[in-house]
């Protein structure tokens, strides 16, 4: 696979150097020079095969002159070791539950891939890596938990203090082995901007391989179009053919690796990207305009952006058509009040506890249903994240209902280990060189 960089189309990098690049120093995204279709004999029959086995195709088609079959196939069998069932709520709603990795969020799916992709990149002899990531809590634990362990590699994790859910900070701090977390005294906002500065340090950078783990790398989009897949080979053996897939959405990754899935062949009648009141992308759909904002906080936090860097992706998977696209794509955003009231009415309805990113997309999924009622279509409403994982939007009484997975109870009886720092990049650089 070759790929380009959305800022600059006559750029040819291979995927290797896309991955330890995760960003062009263009600052557009890398985007495959082509985009595979799958065998039409392959959808078609694709309710016969298991998730493995679809990732693996999927996979392939995009990567198999980058990695040699038998090792993409072990690096899928290691990353993708969990399940993402479709779980009937009714005749026509459906919830694509993406939680059941070990962070509880879908972006185990990303994180969990990339790690592996560039533990098998980096050769024995190579420096060690050194991943930086900020984080407002879902991102972190994905990639905590993605690269503890992987060989030649160490991750820094910095979240800012008292901002991060209960189970968010456990998933950060009880690991040990090659991950390090940072307790920031300050914002997300500060986080981001001492990794920043680490990137720009050129000292630094002749010091430590550094890169970057978030959630533009080009590695993460690709796993997650291996779940759409999946759900639509469920709902065919449920004989349901005609989809619609609903994604709580914050910086579009999700959702571009939906529409990636969609130009790689994936039938589906139409998708709707649900938002909080961060609502760029639909104030671009109805105006046309594109204006990006400073994020708003919400009870929906991990989608809390005002400029959604993925959307640019999938302006160019659809920059000779974009008529298929004001139509694929319908979009809706929803107020922490709706939120609050979603995760009740799912609740009192179907007796289903949803995180308030998920109640965005039923929300997002019954307003379409109310507006399409001839549409006659499984609707399939993609569950990012536990409900443990936001347990103080909740309502007391619905709060006592989360069952607490496990995993998680083994992690309360871990030592917490974090390093405590200022929003000070002189501090944050010595840490990072001497503290190993
Ligand atoms: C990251 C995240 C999102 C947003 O996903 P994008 O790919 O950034 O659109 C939604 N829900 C949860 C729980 C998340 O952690």
């Amino acid at each position: 696979m070759n790929l380009y960089s959305t800022n600059n189309k006559d750029l040819r990098i291979d995927f290797p150097t896309a991955v330890f690049n995760s960003m062009p120093l263009d600052k557009g995204l890398y985007m495959p020079l082509e985009v595979p279709k799958l065998d039409p004999e392959f959808i078609s029959r694709i309710a016969e095969y298991s998730m493995p086995e679809i990732a693996f195709r999927v996979a392939s088609a995009l990567l198999k002159d980058a990695i040699p079959e038998a090792d993409l196939k072990a690096i899928i069998d290691e990353a993708i070791n969990f399940d993402a069932p479709v779980v009937p709520l009714s005749e026509d709603a459906f919830v694509l539950e993406l939680f059941h990795g070990p962070s509880l969020a879908f972006k185990d799916f990303g994180a969990r891939f990339m790690s592996r992709v560039m533990g098998y990149f980096l050769k024995d002899n190579e420096q060690i890596l050194d991943v930086l990531v900020a984080t407002s809590g879902d991102t972190g634990g994905a990639v905590a938990l993605g690269f503890l362990a992987v060989p030649n590699t160490r991750v820094t994790i910095l979240y800012p203090k008292g901002k991060v859910s209960e189970i968010q900070e456990l998933q950060l701090c009880t690991n040990g082995h090659n991950i390090h977390a940072v307790e920031v005294d300050g914002t997300f906002d500060d986080c981001q901007a001492l990794v920043k500065q680490a990137f720009a340090d050129e000292e630094l950078n002749k010091k430590l391989r550094l890169t970057s783990a978030n959630s533009i790398n080009i590695s993460r989009l690709i796993p997650q179009t291996f779940y759409y897949f999946n759900a639509y080979a469920q709902l065919l053996r449920k004989g349901r053919r005609k989809v619609v897939f609903s994604v709580p959405s914050g910086n579009f990754g999700n959702i571009a690796a939906g529409l990636l899935a969609y130009k790689m062949g994936l039938p589906v009648h139409q998708f709707i990207a649900a938002t909080n009141v961060n609502d760029t992308v639909p104030r671009f759909l109805s105006t046309g305009v594109y204006e990006a904002r400073p994020s708003v906080q919400t009870y929906a936090n991990a989608m809390d952006v005002g400029a959604p860097s993925n959307w640019v992706r999938i302006m160019d998977l659809f920059q000779q058509d974009l008529d298929v696209l004001k139509s694929l794509v319908r979009s809706a955003s929803y107020n922490d009040a709706q939120t609050l009231q979603g995760m009740k009415d799912i609740y009192a309805k179907y007796d289903y506890l949803a995180c308030p990113h998920t109640a965005i997309a039923w929300l997002a999924l019954e307003d379409y249903k109310k507006e399409n009622p001839e549409a006659d279509a499984a609707g399939v409403f993609l569950s990012t994240a536990h409900a443990c994982k936001f347990p103080d939007v909740f309502p007391e009484d619905m709060k006592q209902q989360i069952a607490i997975p496990a995993e998680v109870g083994a992690l309360r009886a871990k030592k917490k280990l974090a390093e405590k720092m200022n929003a000070d990049y002189e501090a944050f650089r010595a840490y990072l060189i001497t503290s190993y």
